[in-house]
């Protein structure tokens, strides 16, 4: 099928060939008449399939009637409102945009939070037909009175399933009210959960759904590695990783903001160039990390699953679970970030003893064998080689934070917790100057804290102490 067929401008073609689009997608080839034809649309589809333009391409089709060069706001009002869980999601499709509207005298922007208010405010006065937003920074907005929203005719929901786990349920309710109800609605989700399905028959009208892809199904073009290694021992397989296959461009995921800053610090410490994005970086940092990313000066991005949701990378080679997340369907987002819009990619997930529990649900959701494997060296419970071991000068300027083991210490064992794996909220429950703070694994039972003990403390940030049941 060629874009031509799909009843789009030549405009708009024109800017997607210099795109380098040369057919549709799956996603593109079924939605993108649908939408046109101004039916509510309910689409399943994986991150890296084309959903952005998908939904932009066909809203700009049908906006095209309106633009205009006038500059007066009055002949700009917000007619497609696109709804994003993060703000690095929001961004790119703010620059997907951008480039879908080379030709048409159309205005869209981005408005979300982290950023000064000033400047979004001066654009959304001078008059704006698309905005993209997270959700409550536009709340803030509609606040302040700088956005009407009564002449809204498209709503996109991108990525539902993650604002919902979010937790922007009763912002997208608050702001759907608002809209007008005679409207197309557009939802975008990598799971039809039934919370997404609640929401839609609360307020989409008969909407045709559309799916590209088995639900929770991971992509195919994605070689999917596990590898079995003790947590301690993680840091030193990945870097080894990275550097035995060569990995130019890889995406590490943590569990926690945390363990991501923490890996990256010690991946800078083997040599690497590694940053660390999550939500507490401010975001004119994190957007500048993931520039350097893209355009290949910073070679490993280690990320929460947070952060890294809607990061449009294209082609990225490598991913690397470093710790499995707890969701397995974010194992699938995860791992979308590879593979994208048709190329290939490799899927490495470190897994520890202690990590069975999230692998079986994997394996369940996704509804494949994932057979372990080992990589010579660092089998589970074999000794650390000697070069694994920071020189102690470096851990002692670090005031003894290193979590690598010094060839002189017995080697951890499997039951003991990864300091990595401490949630963040435990770690952040000790105060300054408290001194030690036992923080209790979770789950740990009466008879399991008998046996507690404690992990050496140079294995942990000052001023914790970790105990843990054997
Ligand atoms: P998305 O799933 O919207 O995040 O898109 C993933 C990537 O695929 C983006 O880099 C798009 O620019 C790219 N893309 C989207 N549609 C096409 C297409 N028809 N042909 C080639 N690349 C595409």
């Amino acid at each position: 099928m060629l874009f031509s067929e799909l009843g789009l401008s030549p405009e708009i073609l024109r800017a997607i060939e210099e795109q380098g689009y040369s057919e549709p997608t799956p996603i593109q080839a079924k939605a993108i008449p649908l939408v046109l034809s101004g039916r509510d649309l309910l689409a399943a589809a994986q991150t890296g399939t084309g959903k952005t333009a998908a939904f932009m391409l066909p809203i700009l089709e049908r906006l095209k009637k309106f633009a205009n060069t006038s500059v007066s706001p009055a002949m700009h009002p917000v007619r497609a409102l696109v709804l994003s869980p993060t703000r690095e999601l929001a961004d790119q499709i703010g620059v997907n945009v951008k480039t879908y509207t080379k030709y048409l005298p159309l205005r869209a922007t981005t408005v979300f939070g982290g950023m000064n208010m000033d400047p979004q405010t001066a654009e959304l006065r001078r008059g704006v037909e698309v905005v993209i937003a997270t959700p409550g920074r536009l709340l803030d907005h509609i606040q302040q009175k700088s956005i009407q929203l009564n002449k809204v005719e498209v709503l996109v929901l991108d990525e539902a399933d993650r604002m919902l786990d979010m937790g922007f349920i009763q912002d997208i309710r608050k702001i759907m009210s608002m809209l007008p109800k005679e409207r197309q609605t557009l939802l975008f989700s990598a799971t039809f959960a039934p919370e997404i399905k609640r929401l839609a028959a609360d307020f989409m009208k008969d909407p045709q759904t559309v799916e590209v892809a088995r639900q929770n199904a991971t992509n195919e073009q994605v070689e999917q590695l596990v590898y079995s290694v003790d947590a301690g021992r993680k840091r030193y397989l990945l870097s080894h990783l990275i550097k035995q296959r060569d990995m130019s461009q890889v995406i590490v995921f943590c569990k926690t903001k945390l363990s991501a800053d923490q890996l990256a610090r010690d991946l800078k410490r083997d040599g690497l160039v590694a940053e660390a994005i999550h939500g507490d970086k401010a975001q004119a940092s994190r957007l500048e990390i993931l520039s350097a990313f893209k355009e290949g000066s910073l070679r490993v991005l280690v990320a929460t699953d947070v952060a890294a949701r809607g990061l449009d990378i294209s082609e990225l080679p490598f991913v690397v679970n470093y710790e499995l997340p707890n969701s397995p369907e974010d194992y699938v987002h995860r791992i979308g970030r590879t593979g994208r819009a048709g190329a290939s990619g490799v899927a490495i997930s470190l897994m520890s003893p202690a990590e069975t529990r999230q692998h079986e649900a994997i394996e369940k959701l996704t509804r494949q064998t994932l057979t372990p494997q080992t990589v010579a060296g660092f089998e589970p419970g074999a000794a650390a080689p000697r070069e694994e071991s920071a020189p102690r000068r470096e851990r002692d300027r670090d005031g003894g934070r290193e979590h690598g083991r010094s060839t002189t210490r017995a080697p951890l064992r499997e039951t003991q917790r990864d300091p990595m794996s401490v949630p963040a909220s435990a770690l952040m429950a000790g105060k300054s100057g408290e001194g030690l703070k036992t923080i209790k694994p979770a789950g740990s039972s009466r008879r399991s804290r008998k046996a507690q003990r404690e992990v050496p403390a140079l294995l942990l940030p000052p001023r914790y102490k970790v105990e843990v049941s054997r």
